[in-house]
């Protein structure tokens, strides 16, 4: 047996006995649905615009445009991707398995698209934009359509206010409510899953350390080192598009 398929077995063995499970995603795992890692600068979505500069609370209210312009290519690609087995495999994992919650930090939806349920997606996400003005929320499919197709700054249908995605823009605070609910997940958890992050980004990427500290065990499956890999019971250095589905396959529907 070579060394990933002792890993995956040893992930396996984990997971078989795992009672809460907590999973911890990020671009990692959309990477292979066609969605770019915006903060990464072989993005090429840094060619133009760093989101530093666009993508900040202060930047969007000067410069909305510009703002809009750096979005436009994500999310063209975040409406038109689906779910990759990757994302299915969660899922499964929730449905028939110990899997009780899904943090992630890509704004992209794939999870929910892929019928996972108890999602908490801390960094916002793409389905609902809010009026800056009135903050009347929208569903984006809606309102964005004019602006996917022709550039357009979507405004506000009811007083012409500049519509905001509900994602989290940098340097901005992150959704309290669901930031604790999840934290409270990872206090409670007995094995977290890692799924492509790099863990860089706080205070997500600092989610592992907790979970391990409560005495949780911990799996972690990214491409790249991370600077937590030294904290885990297994590490695999793959595409979770190649890991996961062997993780999830041991949980079938039971009909006994
Ligand atoms: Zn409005």
């Amino acid at each position: 047996m070579d060394d990933f398929d002792a890993k995956i077995h040893q992930a396996q063995d984990i997971l078989k006995k795992a009672r809460h499970l907590v999973a911890l995603t990020g671009a990692g795992i959309s990477t292979r649905s066609g969605i770019p890692d915006f903060r990464s600068p072989e993005s090429g979505l840094w060619d133009r615009y760093d989101p530093m500069e666009v993508a900040t609370m202060t930047a969007f209210k000067q410069k909305p445009a510009a703002f809009y312009d750096w979005i436009r290519p994500l999310a063209q690609k975040t409406f038109a991707a689906q779910p990759n087995p990757a994302h299915l495999a969660l899922a499964r994992l929730e449905k028939f398995g110990p899997l009780q919650a899904l943090i992630t930090q890509n704004i992209d939806g794939l999870h929910t698209k892929a019928g996972s349920q108890n999602i908490y997606e801390v960094h916002g996400h793409l389905r609902e934009a809010t009026c800056m003005h009135c903050l009347q929320i929208y569903q984006t499919a809606v309102v964005l359509t004019d602006f996917l197709a022709n550039g357009h700054i979507p405004h506000c249908p009811a007083c012409g206010g500049i519509l905001k995605p509900n994602i989290i823009l940098f340097g901005e605070i992150l959704p309290v409510t669901v930031l604790n609910r999840a934290k409270r997940h990872v206090h409670q958890c007995d094995v977290m899953i890692v799924a492509g992050s790099s863990l860089e980004v706080a205070p997500a990427g600092d989610l592992p350390m907790l979970a391990k500290y409560a005495g949780a065990q911990l799996i972690i499956v990214n491409l790249s080192e991370t600077h937590l890999d030294y904290l885990a019971d297994v590490v695999i250095h793959a595409d979770v598009v190649d890991v996961l589905p062997q993780l999830a396959a041991n949980f079938v529907p039971d009909y006994s």
